[in-house]
């Protein structure tokens, strides 16, 4: 996850601050002596549990007007060469929806939440000094510069690395372990009860940022920092990433989630979004951290990893896909499915178009030119046309701006035995407006498998294959190297299925009142849009996907009122829940959750929306224990020749 940075390209300001913040109460005391150009008026924005105690300019009084979140000073001109605010106010507690959020056990103080005074296109550079009391430490963006305890507790000084976004602040009864002698070094900022995971974390960042200094180029900050928070995120920062401290223990965090995090220090703050023009980095970040660790555990691993992104497309509606181009920031999971996923797929297929090591040089590339700065996919899509030495404007065009994947198909086919072997043609299809693709196929034939790659640019095509040995089978795109639209033979119903689709039934069969308010909880988690209620006896008339959350007493009478196959595999009478998939005649997907009582399905709150791309899945307790999808035919681009 990445935020936005606030900055345009004009307004320079410079932000000599002081903080003292008391976390217990909650209770911050703001200098900010802000140096601005000579100008006639400075406008601003402020959190609204600041208030504005002092404003001078040179030591007279200046008085502000309000207009929404919007401040404007008048400044004559001439004045306003140092701005001297000072601010109080109290951090709001930790609630649904608050930027910034305060407690003892951790304050959030996020850029974005405006809590210095700072133009809406200013680019922010600060020098920053925190004040907090014993037991409390504080650490922001940009470099630690010095840092000391005594008895009043600790004071930490910090500057922005160059001028962007406004700097985020985090304090904490955090224990802190550091590697000095890493390059660069690396810190954890700890609760206390996560303090024995601070090595394996130490030693995983210093991996990370060791290999995408080697892949990419120089770290661009000073230092790195995993920084604990009370808050269930995980989020990117310049120089820092900050993981809720139940999220750190997981292994997906380390083994995954913090290399993505890492990235993010290259594409997103090292060089920023420009988001008028789309947003790159989520699915570059997610390509060279998530998909390259899948693909060092092998091939049969990268490519588990495509065919979820397929299947997660699969199952997304036409009427939410949306050009790639228009992607900006995940709001939902039906963006992740495009603005992560197919964007990822993308600089897959890019790679393989102009081959490892121009698609190598071209991030290298852009990387020197944009660092510190910000780019766009036309300055991408510019890298890799350089490095390729060709144009790629036909790649860039198809793959952003249109909605939508290919969708292929096989036609009639011929084998003809030659004086020296057999010539195979097959018709391939693609239906509506052609892209541009090139392929690999396999052909088997009694000697083994060959194979080969083709390409095509139009709506139908003829490939004629020779072999000297007799043809058996042919696959086109064997190890899913192309995105495209899956046929609904080739996928297993999954989850999302139901959870994506804007038109789900949630049907809820329990007989207490706390099973429906658990039932209706975990309906609000799962779904990507609100849930719409209806009784089990509508969702047997309607076309459209249902999700019915049931106790388990009641499965014998959904399954018959739906007219479903009884599942292949159900959960086991010692799990306490489960949720699975179907497919009825009419095409539409059904889930069904069943669980033993309310407590057993509440249990399923967090976790269960984690596992969308699965067919299936049990539980006992919060715990999944078993999962998997269902089995499918080889699909439409496989062909039995004989
Ligand atoms: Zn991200």
């Amino acid at each position: 996850m990445l935020w936005a940075g606030t900055a345009a390209a004009a307004d320079e300001v410079f932000h000599d601050i002081e903080v003292d913040l008391q976390p217990a109460s909650g209770e911050i005391g703001i200098v900010d002596r802000v140096r601005l150009s000579p100008r006639d008026t400075y406008r601003f924005r402020l959190a609204p549990w600041l208030v504005i105690e002092r404003l001078t300019a040179d030591g007279v009084a200046l008085t502000p007007t309000r207009r929404d979140a919007e401040y404007r000073v008048e400044l004559d001109g001439q004045a306003g060469a140092e701005l001297r605010f000072e601010l109080r106010g109290s951090v709001p507690p930790r609630a649904a929806g608050s930027l910034a959020s305060g407690g003892a056990d951790g304050v959030y103080l996020p850029g974005y939440a405006d809590w210095i005074p700072a133009g809406v296109d200013e680019r922010v550079d600060f020098a920053l000094a925190v004040r907090v009391p014993p037991g409390q430490r504080a650490v922001a963006t940009g470099n630690l510069t010095t840092e000391a305890s005594d008895d009043g507790g600790q004071r930490a000084h910090f500057a922005a690395a160059w001028p962007g976004e406004a700097p985020s602040l985090f304090v904490g009864p955090y224990e802190v372990r550091e590697r000095r002698e890493s390059e660069p070094p690396v810190r954890t900022y700890f609760h206390p009860e996560l303090a024995p995971l601070a090595e394996t974390y130490l030693d995983a960042a210093a991996g990370y940022l060791d290999r995408y200094e080697a892949q990419i180029g120089d770290y661009p900050y000073a230092d790195f920092s995993i920084v604990s928070a009370p808050l269930p995120v995980g989020l990117g920062f310049p120089g820092l990433t900050y993981v809720g401290r139940e999220v750190l223990p997981l292994p997906f965090m380390r083994a995954r989630s913090l290399a993505h995090e890492v990235l993010h220090n290259w594409w997103g703050n090292g060089v920023a979004v420009d988001y008028a023009r789309g947003n790159w980095a989520e699915g570059l970040t997610t390509y060279q951290a998530d998909y390259a660790l899948a693909e060092d555990t092998g091939a049969a691993a990268a490519r588990d990893m495509r065919l979820k992104w397929l299947r997660d497309y699969a199952a997304l509606p036409p009427g939410r896909d949306r050009p790639l181009v228009e992607f900006v920031g995940k709001t939902h999971d039906a963006a992740q499915v495009v603005g992560y996923n197919k964007a990822a797929f993308v600089f897959h297929m890019l790679r393989y178009e102009i081959g490892e090591a121009a698609f190598s040089r071209a991030l290298r590339d852009f990387w020197l030119r944009h660092r510190r700065g910000r780019a766009s996919w036309q300055d991408l899509e510019a890298a890799f046309a350089r490095a390729a030495g060709r144009p790629l404007d036909w790649f860039f065009a198809q793959w952003l701006e249109r909605a939508g994947a290919p969708i292929l198909e096989l036609g009639s086919h011929r084998v003809d035995a030659l004086a020296d072997g057999y010539r195979t043609r097959i018709e391939l299809r693609q239906r509506g407006e052609p892209y541009r693709l090139g392929l690999a196929l396999e052909l088997v034939t009694d000697d083994g498998t060959e194979r080969r790659r083709v390409v095509l640019s139009d709506a139908s095509t003829t490939l004629e294959l020779t072999s000297r040995a007799r043809p058996r089978a042919l696959q086109i795109d064997p190890a899913s190297d192309l995105f495209r639209r899956l046929d609904a033979s080739e996928t297993p119903t999954i989850l999302r299925d139901v959870s994506l689709h804007p038109e789900t039934l949630t049907v809820v069969v329990g007989d207490s009142e706390d099973f429906r308010a658990a039932a209706e909880e975990l309906a609000a988690r799962l779904l990507d849009t609100a849930p719409s209620y209806g009784p089990l006896e509508r969702a047997a008339q309607a076309s459209r996907p249902v999700l019915v959350i049931a106790t388990r007493d009641a499965l014998a009478r959904i399954e018959a009122t739906l007219d479903l196959e009884p599942v292949v595999a159900p959960p086991s009478p010692s799990m306490s829940a489960g949720a699975w998939t179907a497919r009825r005649a009419s095409g539409a997907a059904v889930l069904i959750v069943a669980a033993r009582d309310a407590a057993a399905l509440r249990a399923l709150a967090r976790p269960l929306p984690h596992y969308g791309g699965q067919s299936f899945i049990y539980f006992d307790g919060a715990r999944a224990r078993e999962r998997g999808l269902w089995p499918v035919a080889r699909g439409p681009l496989y062909r039995q020749l004989d």
